[in-house]
């Protein structure tokens, strides 16, 4: 006889196995809210290659390459696909906060997109960004201060 938390433990495991290889479809999301170093294109601009999906897919950039969200590795629910919440998800950042980025302006002002900001920065630092020149880092007051303390002693450094 399995026991509760074994039988919640394995639906969790059976929904996260059911999460990967998801596929991006139609969706080009990142190919307009991501600078790409390598083809020097700025952060919410749509890229030159992108046309109902990449014209130089072989070819795409390492940036390109290497870049999944969180709905796409499988670390969140459908709904949070970013066509349907307005926002792209990654934990990309160096120090380990979570990116949360606006698909298109005020998309992070959803109740969809809220409700996953809202529920991110309760439990990590997470970084909303809302265009090239407008961010906000949430999360536990404590978590932010250790992260800011680790954002000035890079900047610092540099
Ligand atoms: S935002 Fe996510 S789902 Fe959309 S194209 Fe980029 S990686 Fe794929
Ligand atoms: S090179 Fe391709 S994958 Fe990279 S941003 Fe442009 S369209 Fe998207």
């Amino acid at each position: 006889m399995i026991s509760k938390r074994n039988e919640r433990r394995l639906r969790k495991k059976q929904r996260l196995e059911s999460w990967k290889g998801r596929q991006c479809g139609e969706c080009t999301a990142c190919c307009t809210v991501l600078g790409v170093t390598e083809l020097e294109k700025p952060a919410f601009t749509p890229c030159q290659h992108c046309d109902a999906g990449c014209k130089i897919y072989p070819q795409r950039p390492k940036t390109c390459q290497t870049y999944s969200c969180s709905w796409k590795v499988g670390a969140l629910p459908e709904e949070y696909h970013p066509l349907k919440c307005g926002v792209i998800i990654d934990t990309t950042n160096p120090l380990g906060a979570h990116t949360v980025r606006e698909v298109y302006p005020g998309s992070s002002g959803t109740w969809r997109a809220r409700q996953v900001i809202d529920f991110l920065s309760s439990q990590v630092v997470t970084i909303v960004v809302r265009g090239e020149q407008d961010r906000s880092i949430l999360g536990p007051p404590a978590a932010v201060r250790q992260f800011m303390q680790q954002v000035h002693k890079r900047v610092s450094q540099d």
